[in-house]
């Protein structure tokens, strides 16, 4: 850290990184210049702490690879030439035009990501549903948490983490299902560590590998990879038939018991442990500890969403959470942690349910409300959400997507089996990448690139995991020319003449005013709209580091709602939650006699997604500076592999070759790499995905592996 006498003023702004949302203070000196970062004492969130991602924010401003210009591809699609911001658009908007009136409206699709800030996500929400008037725009965040929106959707009729970080500080069991805090939200995990060392609790994990959370666990549950909705359900028959249920809270607050009842009859332990891989005396044991606890909670991550089961998977957490009486109680909950920054904001605002708000394309009610504020005709909506982000590339495959729109996400690294990917890109007519960085991946497959400013280079606010929204602060004017994503899309509506008035308010904050309005009132049955943020200011947000949603009009205290459903009503129709009997089917691929072992992939605590910032930071990246793949020295020593040596992996999708670690984290017949490697895991990944959430199956796959000539 640069010693403070350096900093001639503080800005206060929110991490642009995971989805913990630390409050975070960048140093400037007296020429102006950005010197340091440091957590924000004051914040409910991160009391000062940030990890090591947030203590080196401050060199994303200048970092290399940073898009200076507009850049357009030559007329033989070779190289990018620089060109002004009014061609750049003006090509965009034109190719957009063109792509549509010649195969239709839908056949230009948009993909965004968590990364932008909320103002921006509604913004970019009502170009594409109001103005282009494509049904296929969705987020990246369908590779993390649309199994977390859609299990909760399902589970309490809306979706939205009912849960807190303070509930660490009351509750008296936690089981962690998928989740390596350490890793993925550090401070988060700092938040829970410090809740262990004041008052010990059982923490118990569910996760195939001994991740860092494993290690400090009470009881580690090695599940079978894709097996949680097993687990859950014998733990369930144990509590059950032990007479451990709340049920003065099932009988008053939900429906659907008798049914999950009668189903999980069929999950004895002594057969599910065969097939989950946990001995039937664990399940027991841990059924007991969790049901019988004053309050008890699940926090779960990637190893439940990304999964085929990964919908199921969160609405039997609920239905262990309800059926033991553990929602919306200091303690009790069930609490999704979600992957980036602002996915929580992309939920509310953008992508997720096609309409701002948490308002749904399917629901008449809702379209005529949104055109009817943003003076459209409802019949210019479609009546059902388009494609998601995964099924947009099968559908550019089948020629059925013609145009693509590309927005703060690199797809050529990210998603499942790449090579797929690359053959899509290349099919498109039109691709526009609108990126903070004109040498992420994709960019080598675009037609036209738009530099974006970076996170504090702009203003808007975020969400984080437990519903806080917090401010993102300009800090600094925008790098060069590069410009907001809120100016860019602003500019792009001015190019489109549908003939609808659409009104685009000209700053962030007026766009901010216009979800405070929408996010007023009840839903379209009268149940609770608790996304209500029409009590919250910029002011407001900035001076109690944070608001929690709902936070009414008529509230006063700044720190917002710590937990929903307090109240035991819930937004569904009869006010009463949904108990959902969740039967396993297993369609994982499998390992076998070809494909031997089990490929697991995930994160590091020094990177952040596909590397596109962290990979630019001279210390996140000399810490994990190259991909590696976990492996058990008893399997390593069958095939012949040694410690550091290289190896070939080898799946259905395609091959990688990775460097390898021999640990005991993993079984011996599994494999770990971290998914932040270009060219790497993600060329062998299935894309399966989820039914209902569309998120695809990262986690579970097969691959083989061989020794490779070393020379
Ligand atoms: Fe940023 Fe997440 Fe680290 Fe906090 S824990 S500093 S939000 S990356």
């Amino acid at each position: 850290v640069i010693p403070s006498k350096k900093v001639a003023q503080w800005k206060y702004t929110t991490c642009n990184y995971c989805s913990t949302g630390c409050s975070i203070e960048i140093g400037l000196n007296e020429q102006n210049k950005i010197v340091t970062t440091r957590g924000h004492a004051g914040a409910d969130v991160n009391r000062g702490k940030l990890c090591i991602k947030g203590i080196l924010e401050h060199e994303l401003f200048e970092s290399p690879g940073r898009g200076t210009e507009p850049l357009i591809r030559d007329k033989h699609f070779e190289a990018f030439e620089p060109t002004s911001w009014d061609h750049a658009l003006d090509t965009t908007a034109d190719k957009i035009k063109a792509i549509q009136a010649k195969y239709g409206r839908d056949s230009f699709a948009i993909v965004s990501s968590g990364q932008l800030l909320t103002e921006e996500f509604y913004t970019l929400g009502k170009l594409a549903r109001g103005v282009i008037g494509t049904n296929n725009y969705d987020g990246n965040t369908t590779l993390c948490m649309a199994s977390a929106v859609s299990g909760y959707k399902r589970s309490f009729g809306a979706d939205g983490p009912p849960g807190c970080y303070d509930d660490f500080e009351h509750t008296h069991c936690l089981m962690a299902f998928g989740s390596n805090l350490p890793e993925q939200h550090p401070i988060i995990y700092w938040r829970l560590k410090e809740a262990l060392e004041k008052r010990h609790f059982p923490l118990i994990v569910v996760d195939p590998r001994v991740t860092m959370l494993a290690q400090f666990a009470d009881i580690h549950l090695p599940i079978t990879p894709g097996t949680d909705c097993v687990l859950i359900n014998a733990m369930l028959h144990v509590i059950i038939n032990e007479g451990l249920q709340d049920q003065a809270y099932i009988d008053s607050h939900t429906q659907g018991f008798e049914a999950v009842k009668a189903l999980v009859q069929d999950y004895d332990p002594k057969q599910a442990q065969h097939i989950c891989g946990i001995d039937e005396d664990t399940i027991r044991n841990v059924a007991r500890i969790y049901a019988r606890a004053p309050a008890a909670m699940s926090i779960w991550t990637m190893g439940i969403n990304q999964s085929t089961h990964g919908s199921d998977g969160v609405a039997n957490i609920n239905n262990l959470n309800m059926i033991t009486g553990n929602i919306g109680k200091p303690g009790g909950t069930s609490l999704s942690i979600t992957g980036q920054c602002n996915a929580m904001g992309t939920r509310e605002w953008s992508s997720c349910s096609g309409l701002p708000g948490y308002r749904y394309l399917e629901n008449e009610a809702d379209r005529n409300e949104i055109a009817d504020f943003w003076g459209i005709d409802p019949e210019f909506f479609p009546k059902n959400r388009g494609l998601a982000e995964t099924d947009i590339f099968p559908a550019i495959e089948t020629g059925e997507i013609k145009g693509l729109w590309i927005v703060a996400t690199n797809p050529m690294t990210s998603m499942p089996n790449t090579a797929r990917i690359r053959k899509a890109l290349e099919k498109l007519d039109f691709l526009v990448i609108q990126d903070v960085y004109s040498d992420v991946e994709t960019n080598q497959y675009s037609h036209v690139y738009l530099p974006a400013s970076v996170w504090a280079e702009k203003e808007g606010t975020h969400t984080n995991t437990e519903r806080r929204v917090n401010l993102i602060s300009n800090v600094l004017p925008p790098f060069k020319n590069s410009k907001p994503d809120f100016w860019i899309f602003n500019q792009l509506a001015r190019r489109f003449d549908n003939g609808q008035m659409i009104h685009f308010p000209e700053t962030p904050e007026g766009a901010f005013e216009e979800m405070k309005y929408l996010s007023k009132g009840k839903l379209s049955h009268g149940g609770p709209r608790n996304l209500d943020i029409s009590g919250m200011s910029y002011q407001k947000i900035e001076a109690g580091r944070g608001i929690q949603w709902p936070f009414r009009e008529k509230d006063e205290s700044l720190k917002g709602t710590a937990r929903l459903y307090s109240d035991g009503l819930f937004p569904t129709p009869s006010g009463k939650a949904n108990l959902l009997p969740i039967n396993f089917y297993n369609n994982n691929e499998q390992p076998c006699d070809e494909y031997p072992f089990w490929l697991n992939s995930g994160r590091v605590v020094e990177h952040f997604h596909t590397r596109t910032r962290t990979g630019k930071i001279g210390n996140c990246n000399k810490f994990s500076p190259t991909a590696y793949m976990e492996m058990n020295p008893d399997a390593a020593k069958e095939l012949g592999v040694e410690h550091q040596t290289y190896v070939r992996l080898t799946s259905r999708r395609g091959d990688a070759v990775v460097m390898v670690q021999l640990t005991q984290r993993v079984p011996r017949n599994m494999v770990f790499i971290p998914f932040h490697y270009h060219d790497c895991v993600n060329r062998l990944t299935l894309g399966l995905l989820d039914p209902y959430s569309r998120q695809p199956a990262f986690k579970q796959c097969s691959t083989r592996i061989e020794p490779i000539d070393q020379d």
